[in-house]
């Protein structure tokens, strides 16, 4: 098993499957009166938050709380980091504590890189910058499964601020190591041409979301992340909505088995029509629930758990 969860490249198709089914051993928790094991007890897990976090951060508590590891939740506000203490004396003050997991997420792609360099336990990449978020495709990988049974050959669309989202990047990588074939979609300035190529040559890239919607097994909608965009990247919140926004007419062209995934916070209205978001094709509760268990099995694997 691997030490670190830095990249959904670190995963490859072998491991990956093997976190998903333990997810899935993990998600049968969820319905028993007692939702805990006793699996990491007298383990560490440190969670270093340098980003706001409503879903990732009580995610990753409640899994490492379920398999009763001891939880520190560090968050940059009110820390010394406002002191200015560097990453690297904030992750040596964690290491003399004895921490056996860092999970954190950064404004800084390749932050977790950095950290795991300075620390001996296992370093979890919950969001860096505009970089990965390996966990969040993780999640969404176990959602599609559950919903449609397989990974291997699913056609999913990616739609939106592609050039901003570090789930697009993690996304494009996992499934293409699981086999699915992803086509990013969006307006060319959050979409670059070389963008697909880069991450994963088999992947392609659309500017007509009403043209790929037909052959659809998944859309998997991106927030429009204005807090990192210095530009202005498309004419109008309106423009946008109209052109690339999943309503409930463009959600008619899907067929009939497909899915519709956000992995919040959600822009209602812009990316996403608010009937969409609540309907039954909508898979986007379940992926906060299921982020649980995908984030135990992470844990429980990385800090030594036998399949
Ligand atoms: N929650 C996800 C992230 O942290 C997606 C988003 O913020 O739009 O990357």
């Amino acid at each position: 098993m691997i030490k670190h969860l830095r990249s959904a490249a670190d995963l490859d198709a072998e491991t990956a499957t093997l976190i998903l089914d333990t997810a899935g051993e993990m998600a049968a928790l969820a319905g028993r009166e007692v939702k805990k094991l006793p699996t990491l007890r007298g383990r560490t897990v440190v969670n270093l938050f340098y980003e706001d976090s409503t879903r990732t951060r009580i995610s990753f508590e409640a899994a490492a709380k379920r398999l009763s590891a001891d939880v520190i939740n560090f968050s940059a506000k009110g820390s010394s980091v406002s002191k200015g203490e560097s990453l690297k004396d904030t992750a040596l003050t964690l290491q003399a504590m004895g921490a056996d997991a860092v999970v954190i997420r950064h404004p800084a792609s390749g932050a977790p890189h950095r950290l795991a360099s300075w620390v001996d336990g296992s370093v979890i990449n919950a969001g860096d910058g505009t970089h990965e978020h390996p966990t969040q495709a993780l999640l969404d990988a176990y959602t599609m499964r559950s919903r449609l049974g397989r990974i291997a050959g699913l056609r999913v669309v990616i739609v939106g601020d592609v050039l901003h989202s570090r789930v697009a990047r993690s996304n494009v990588l996992l499934l293409s190591t699981l086999g699915a074939k992803v086509t990013l979609v969006g307006p060319p300035t959050l979409v670059p041409v070389d963008i697909a190529a880069a991450l994963e040559p088999s992947t392609e890239v659309s500017y007509d979301l009403d043209s790929v919607l037909p052959d659809a097994d998944v859309v998997m909608m991106l927030r429009v992340q204005t807090e990192r965009m210095q530009d202005s990247f498309f004419p109008s919140a309106r423009e946008y909505s109209r052109r690339y926004g999943l309503d409930v007419p463009r959600m008619r062209k899907l067929p009939e088995h497909a899915i519709v995934m956000h992995p919040g916070p959600m822009n209602r209205g812009m990316e996403i029509a608010p009937e969409v978001a609540d309907s039954s094709r909508s898979t986007i509760v379940e992926q906060v629930a299921n982020g649980v268990s995908a984030r135990m099995a992470v844990l429980y694997l990385l800090l030594g758990g036998k399949a």
